[in-house]
């Protein structure tokens, strides 16, 4: 290692070394004694020879001491300098200590001339070598050698070359990253001479703090391009005013929504000009015609802004929910959904309910034109609409006809109050047979009222199982359909009774004729007929007058049905005076009864007929036939017989029953079986 100049010894201090003098001196006493010796000896020869080298040493000595004297002066003169130069150092380093930055100067030869005590600390791997004339080129090998310098690590000697190539033609000032995580900012220049200055400023601080900025810068940065990616990922418009209402960030769905105006231009815009131009392009649907004032009026509604909500019409049939609020740092942060569909939407559904309420009303307005009561019950037999002429009917529930109120509540309600006629043939819980029938609804029912009334209800279920009723009052109809009835009922009477007498008429007889004799030949039972005439009538008119003669005749049929009651059994007026009994499965004999008792029964009556030829009371003739119906046989046969009985009995002189069976043959008077009855 060469030495500094400043503290090497002078070359010629050896000839102080006392060894070497008193070596010399003995040296010079050696070679005197020993030439004596050989002089002695009778070497006068080498004696001369060794007293000739002890003169050459003892001028060599005298040299030597002459030398001697001049290398100590010249080495008192050096030291005096070293001394000076010793001050100057610690003055320089005590300088440079006060020196913030480490200082080291270089030689033209690039050797260290003096590094400060900062630079040694700064550099404590290479410190111990930071003598002076220490090449720079070592300096900094050592260095990148020992990982001192971080960007020299695995490139060391690359580093070296170029770290000595800018050593060399230094330009600016650069920073050096060091091991011990400092950095230092190396500033070099040549001095006039040739030499370099290196400045080494101990930045660290500096260059952590511009490291924290930049992290910082670069954090901030981040966050915003993850705001913005954020912010671009919203599917609502959303801007940001800052406190002098200028626009400080927006996004994209912004920019499509308001394509009118250029976003990325309008950073650092205020509002009020961007929404200017909003209204130039006629973009809000409610400025346009009044601009001026509804710029005021956002404006001055702005200003006071807190939390507003309102709803936007923009052009393009868009639809706008905004959201502004003021933020505590006295931004504004507007959001902005496009609510377009969920508007139309509703906008659809508002008119579909403005329809259907049309619609409803229409149809209200048509229940109620109907002149029948209606109700809709839905599937639950909840009612669901009814109309007045409903609650008029059922007046008494009026204050149950409420929607919502079951069916079954309005008809139990209706039994205890017994509004509904209970019919017997109904079963005994006609309210649980009406609610079947409501959920189930079939025929019409006609429904009788406690109040007299009737009404026809007719039931259908809709697709969506709701119970609709139509209910007609048909009191009036009932009470016609049952004055029919009634006039029906005594037109098919009449049709079958004589009018005088209230029995049976000529009609009703063949009838029963017909009927009968079929139902006898089907059974095989003998049938028996009566044909009765009362005698001398026409005189008992005559005298009597015809009104006693009408009175007579209902006497008579009195007489003759008095002994008629077995079923089928029948008497009928015939005809004129005439009247005829009909007696399925009767006999001859029987039928001989029969007339026998009328006779009686005649007579009982004792009816007055002083015109009569034949008696002085009324009398009757009766002509007895009877016979076993059959499929050949007719039934004017039998009555032929009784007539031609009748006839005989009156030929034989009257009151009198004739059968027809003694009329055989007729021409024989014999085998006519003549009765009379008792005469009184
Ligand atoms: P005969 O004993 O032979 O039966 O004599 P007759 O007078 O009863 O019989 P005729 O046939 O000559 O007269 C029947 C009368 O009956 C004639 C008619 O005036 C009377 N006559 C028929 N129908 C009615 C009637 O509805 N009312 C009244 N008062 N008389 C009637
Ligand atoms: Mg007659
Ligand atoms: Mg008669």
């Amino acid at each position: 290692m060469p030495q500094s100049p400043l503290s090497n010894p002078p070359p010629s201090s050896w000839l102080s070394h006392p060894a070497l003098w008193v070596g010399s001196v003995l040296g010079q006493v050696g070679l005197a004694l020993s030439g004596w010796q050989l002089f002695l000896a009778g070497q006068p020869a080498l004696a001369a020879l060794n007293w000739l080298a002890l003169l050459a040493l003892l001028v060599g000595s005298l040299q030597a001491w002459s030398a001697l004297q001049q290398s100590l002066r010249a080495a008192q003169h050096m030291q005096q300098e070293r001394d000076q130069a010793r001050a100057a150092h610690e003055q320089l380093q005590g300088a440079l200590r006060c020196f913030p930055d480490a200082l080291a100067l270089f030689d033209a030869q690039d050797r260290l001339i003096i590094a400060s005590d900062r630079y040694r600390e700064m550099n404590p791997t290479v410190a111990p070598l930071l003598q002076p004339g220490v090449p720079f080129e070592v300096i900094i090998r050592t260095a990148a050698a020992a990982g001192e310098i971080l960007e020299a690590v695995g490139q060391e000697e690359r580093w070296v070359q170029q770290r000595l190539a800018e050593h060399r033609a230094p330009k600016q000032d650069f920073l050096q990253a060091l091991s011990d995580n400092c950095w230092v900012r190396v500033n070099e220049c040549r001095t006039p001479e040739g030499g370099l200055i290196g400045l080494r400023t101990n930045v660290t601080d500096f260059v952590r703090q511009q490291q924290a900025l930049q992290e910082a810068r670069s954090d901030a940065q981040q966050a915003r391009r993850l705001l913005v990616r954020a912010l671009d990922a919203l599917p609502v418009a959303l801007e940001i005013f800052d406190e002098q209402d200028q626009l400080v960030i927006y996004n994209r769905a912004l920019q499509r929504m308001f394509s009118h105006i250029d976003y990325p231009a309008s950073v650092g815009r205020r509002f009020a000009d961007m929404a200017a131009e909003s209204l130039r392009h006629q973009v809000v649907i409610e400025a346009i015609g009044q601009e001026e004032p509804w710029l005021a009026k956002r404006l001055e509604e702005r200003q006071r802004l807190v939390n507003r909500t309102f709803l936007q019409a923009l052009s393009g049939d868009r639809w706008v929910q905004a959201f502004e609020t003021r933020t505590p740092e006295n931004y504004i942060v507007a959001v902005r959904l496009d609510v377009s569909d969920m508007v139309k939407q509703r906008q659809a559904l508002e008119s579909a309910q403005r329809e259907g309420q049309r619609n409803r009303q229409l149809l209200m307005d048509a229940i109620e034109a109907l002149p029948e009561g209606l109700a809709v019950y839905d599937a639950d037999d909840k009612l669901l609409l009814c109309n007045t002429q409903y609650r008029l009917m059922y007046s008494e529930l009026a204050s149950l006809l409420q929607p919502g109120r079951s069916f079954e509540d309005l008809v139990r309600y209706a039994q205890t109050q017994g509004h509904y006629v209970e019919r017997s043939d109904e079963g005994p819980d006609w309210g649980a047979l009406r609610l079947a029938s409501h959920r189930r609804p079939g025929a019409a029912l006609v429904v009788p009222m406690h109040n007299g009334r009737w009404y026809r209800v007719h039931e259908r279920q809709t697709a969506e199982r709701m119970t609709v009723g139509v209910h007609v009052d048909v009191t009036e109809l009932i009470v016609k359909e049952q004055q029919l009835a009634s006039a029906n009922q005594r037109l098919a009477t009449l049709s079958v009774t004589d009018g005088l007498t209230g029995i049976h008429n000529r009609r009703s007889f063949d009838e029963a004729m017909a009927r009968e004799w079929m139902r006898c030949q089907r059974h095989q039972l003998p049938l028996a007929l009566l044909l009765v005439d009362i005698d001398h009538f026409k005189r008992y008119n005559d005298h009597y007058g015809h009104l006693a003669g009408d009175d007579c005749l209902r006497r008579v049929a009195q007489v003759l049905i008095g002994d008629v009651r077995r079923s089928g059994e029948l008497v009928a007026r015939y005809g004129g005076e005439e009247f005829v009994i009909l007696l399925p499965g009767s006999t001859e004999d029987g039928a001989r009864e029969v007339a026998q008792r009328c006779l009686e029964r005649m007579r009982t009556e004792n009816i007055p007929h002083v015109a009569s030829l034949t008696s002085s009371r009324l009398t009757m003739s009766i002509g007895v036939a009877s016979c076993q119906p059959d499929a050949r046989g007719q039934p004017h046969a039998l009555i032929n017989a009784a007539d031609a009985a009748l006839y005989q009995a009156k030929q034989n002189g009257r009151a009198r029953y004739v059968l027809a069976s003694a009329l055989k043959p007729p021409t024989d008077p014999s085998t006519t079986s003549i009765h009379r009855p008792p005469e009184a």
